[in-house]
Formats: C-alpha cells, structure tokens, sequence
C-alpha cells in the first residue's frame, strides 16, 4: 500500500480515532483481515464472521506490529473506529486507487474470471508492473484488499469480480471504477439465487456502465448477451471472440493431442500464432479476452502470443493436469463446475483421451454435482450425462446423491451403457474404485461444484496412486 498516516487514514474512512498516542504514525505495509498475516506497518480490519470476531485478536495483531485497528469498537490497543469496517475497506480502497491514478482492469462472467484474470496478469506483466486478484478473492472484501496492495510503482491492476446478485458489481466498480471492463460471459452459474439468465445479464452488464467515455468495454463477440451489453455503456467496445466481426479473434482453432489449443490470433495490430499452456477449447475464449485487453493497453499481438503461449496455470484446481510416474494422466478441475464448464473439460478430456486411446488408455470421467442450478438441474445434469456419451468417454463415475443419478440417467438416455457408467456415493467410494480399475494411459477428469469437495478423489490418485 501507499504510506499513509492513521491520521489520514481516520480522515478517508470517516472513523474516530481511538487509543492512538500518535496520529502521523503510518500504515506503510498491506491491509489485513488475518492476524496471523500481520507484519510490521500493517493495517488489521477486525470483522466479525460466524465464528471468529477479528476484535479478539486486536492486541495479537498490534503485538505482531499492526500500526492500528480498523474496528466497530475501541479495543485496547491504536484503533480508528468505523461503524461498517466492510465499508471503510471500501473507502480507503477508493482513495488509495485515485491516489495512484492507476488504470484498472475489471473483469466478470459467468465461467473463467480466475483463469482469464490470471492469462491478464501474466500478459501485462510483460509490459508493466502489474498488481492482480490472488486466486479467487473477488467479493466486497477481497476486491479492496487487492486493490490496496498497489503502489506507486504499479501501472495495471487487474481485479475479478464476482456477483451474486443485481448492484454487487455497481459496488465493486464504485470502488475501484475501471477504465477496462471485461465481460466474459452470460451463463448459468448461480442461476438459482438470481433467477434466470437474463437477470444474470444484468448484473453483470452492471461492469460497463459505469465506465468511462474514455474506457473501453470488451465483449464477448460470441456469447449474444455480453454482446447486447454494447448499448448499455458510453465507453468503446472492443469485440474478442471467434466471430467474423470480432476486433480480436481467433482462426483455426485446434486442441493438440494433449489437449491444448492452438489457434491464430488476429488483433487490430497483426496476427500470431499461439499455442496454450492451458487444457481445454474454453480457454480460447479466455485468451482471446486476454489479448483484447493487452491489446488496448498498447501491446502489439507479436508481444501478446508469445506471452499467451507461456502462461500458465495460477490458482489452483483448475484443469491441472499431472501424469503420474505409472501413466495414468489426473485432471483435476475440482475448483468449480457449471454447466458450461462441465461441458468444455468433457471436451479436453475427450481430446486427451484421442492420443491416449492409441495406446489402450481410456477415459474417466468423475463428476459430481453442480450446485445452485434451481428448476434447471435436473436437465443440466441430464444433458452432461448425455455428452459425456456423444463424446465417447470411456467411463462415467457420477458421485453423490441425486444430481449423481441425473448424470448417470442421462449417459443411459444417450444410448449407453451399463458399466460404463456407474453412480457412487461419496469421494472415498469414487477413489476406492478408481484404484482397483485405473491402467497406465488412462485419463481421468475430476470435477463438480466447490462445494463437493471433490479435489479429495484427484489429490487422493495422486497421493500414492
Ligand atoms: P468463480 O465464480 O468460482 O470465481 P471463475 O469465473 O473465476 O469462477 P475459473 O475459476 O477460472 O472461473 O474457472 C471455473 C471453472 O470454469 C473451471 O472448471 C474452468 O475449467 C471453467 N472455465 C474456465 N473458463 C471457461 C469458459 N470461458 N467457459 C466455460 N467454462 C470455463
Ligand atoms: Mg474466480
């Protein structure tokens, strides 16, 4: 963070100073919401969760060299007190942002932020300084503490941002307004809390209204509702996608027997040829994103390929592929799954499985639940379980209760199987049949919903085979 004084801090977020004996004392390191993450020159926000209230560990934190506590309520030790520390987070964000007059970057969408936001990062890294979401922290506490990592030195900020309902982007933009905004797409993930897609739409198209007459929306030139949010903001637009009409494309796109693609990429400044370090054909779209956005910073697409081509995977779970020393391949893609997520790994595992099929290998595919699909789970589920059948994946292991029986339901819909595909309760069971049945050359996927947990089966396969 920028040094800045508590007394100035006090100012920014409107809070009473309380038990500080000198208020030009300053905060010159990172804002923390974790005591255990406190270092000399810290800022320490106290907030109250569930089960822990960060107040108890005010005086651990200021002992471990906090300058002061962001809190509700004096607490003993240098504190500027604010009703909503949530939102002081906000305001010192807001401030510190303008301060540094960097250019922001904000991206959202249904499917692939962390993965899109992280190609982002490793582009623009190239260029210049570049300060980014770690992993996934893109809500109403994450964001600002992101943002807050800046300095003086950084030129990009790149920040996810997630939304679970109408205005939760209008905050986030509130906060940290973009000059970049980056809608990825419009799909069903969290369906259920906000009802149907065009809801969806909405709040995600929230990312481009606020942006400036200056700023530039990019758009998913393939994905008709991102594509409709052009009429909702006064900033350029700036198409990615496979379209004929895109500003940034993409031509022959191709997995390699691996199951990375390759495509060529077209943007206003040339053309390039690129081949990802990624698995999977949606990770076009995301790179595609990506160089749009490198694009309207000023990189040319000689310098964006070769970036895109070298980047690699940085939070964790998502499409991670190891070979263990006996040859089987696990792909564990245990992070999170939609629909539309379920359905572009099912075609990576397909294309892995192509080069392993010449060998006698065959594929998995373990699946579990996608959650918060409302009214349409059951169909989704049903429909995964058919293209896990078109695609000629050797096995289907559905795991959990009833989401695992659509699944299974709908392969045997599809004109299979019988023990091609089998439905088991839990993680252990998955893991125990696995083990008895896995042979070198196989390939097998791991996905369902956060929620599952099911990284266990693929880190298990990995743990001693
Ligand atoms: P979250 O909402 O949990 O933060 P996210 O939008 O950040 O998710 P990622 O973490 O990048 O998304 O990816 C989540 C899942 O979606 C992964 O399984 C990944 O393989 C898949 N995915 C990534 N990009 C796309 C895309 N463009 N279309 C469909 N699925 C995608
Ligand atoms: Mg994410």
């Amino acid at each position: 963070m920028i040094a800045l004084s508590l007394a100035e801090i006090a100012a920014i977020v409107g809070g009473q100073p309380h038990d500080i004996p000198d208020p030009s004392a300053q905060v010159t390191g990172s804002v923390v919401i974790d005591s255990r993450q406190v270092a000399p020159g810290s800022l320490f926000a106290a907030f109250a969760g569930e089960h822990v209230d960060g107040h108890d560990y005010a005086r651990v934190a200021y002992e471990a060299g906090a300058v002061a506590v962001l809190a509700t309520r004096p607490v003993g030790v240098p504190a500027v007190v604010v009703d909503d520390v949530q939102g002081a987070l906000g305001a010192l964000a807001r401030e510190v942002v303008r301060r540094l007059g960097t250019d922001v970057v904000a991206l959202t969408g249904s499917s692939g932020k962390t993965s899109t936001k992280d190609l982002i990062a490793q582009v623009l890294q190239r260029h210049a300084p570049t300060v980014y979401t770690p992993g996934s922290l893109n809500n109403e506490i994450g964001l600002p503490l992101t943002a807050l990592t800046a300095t003086s030195e950084t030129r990009h900020l790149v920040l996810e941002m997630g939304a679970r309902g109408i205005g939760h982007i209008r905050y986030l933009t509130g906060l940290t307004p973009p000059r970049i905004g980056l809608v990825l797409n419009v799909g069903t993930a969290h369906i259920g809390e906000f009802g149907g897609r065009e809801q969806i739409a909405q709040a995600k198209g929230e990312l481009v209204e606020g942006l400036p007459a200056d700023g530039c929306a990019v758009l998913n030139a393939d994905d008709p509702l991102v594509r409709t949010m052009a009429s909702r903001t006064k900033a350029r637009v700036l198409l990615f996608g496979e379209a004929e009409d895109a500003d940034v494309r993409a031509e022959n796109v191709r997995l390699t027997g691996a199951g990375q693609p390759s495509f060529r990429l077209h943007t206003p400044s040339g053309c390039s040829d690129v081949t990802l370090r990624l698995y999977g054909e949606h990770h076009v779209s995301n790179a595609l994103a990506a160089a749009a956005v490198a694009h309207e910073l000023g990189m040319s697409a000689d310098e964006i390929a070769p970036a895109l081509s070298e980047a690699g995977t940085l939070s964790r779970w998502r499409m991670e592929v190891t070979e263990r020393p006996d040859g089987v391949t696990v792909v564990n893609d245990a992070y999170n799954a939609n629909p539309e997520s379920m359905r572009a790994a099912l075609r990576a595992l397909a294309a892995m499985g192509e080069a392993s099929r010449a060998k006698g290998g065959r594929t998995w595919a373990v699946l579990g639940p996608m959650a918060e699909l409302g009214d349409e789970s059951l169909a989704e589920h049903d429909a995964v379980g058919r293209l896990a059948v078109r695609l000629n994946v050797s096995k289907l292991v559905a795991v959990g209760d009833r989401e695992a029986s659509w699944l299974q339901l709908g392969a045997y819909n599809e004109g299979s199987w019988g023990e091609e595909s089998v439905h088991v309760s839990d993680a252990q069971a998955a893991v125990d049949l696995l083990r008895s049945e896995l042979r070198p050359g196989d390939v097998v996927l791991v996905k369902a919903s956060r929620s599952i947990g099911l990284e266990r089966v693929a880190l298990a396969l990995l743990d001693g085979g």
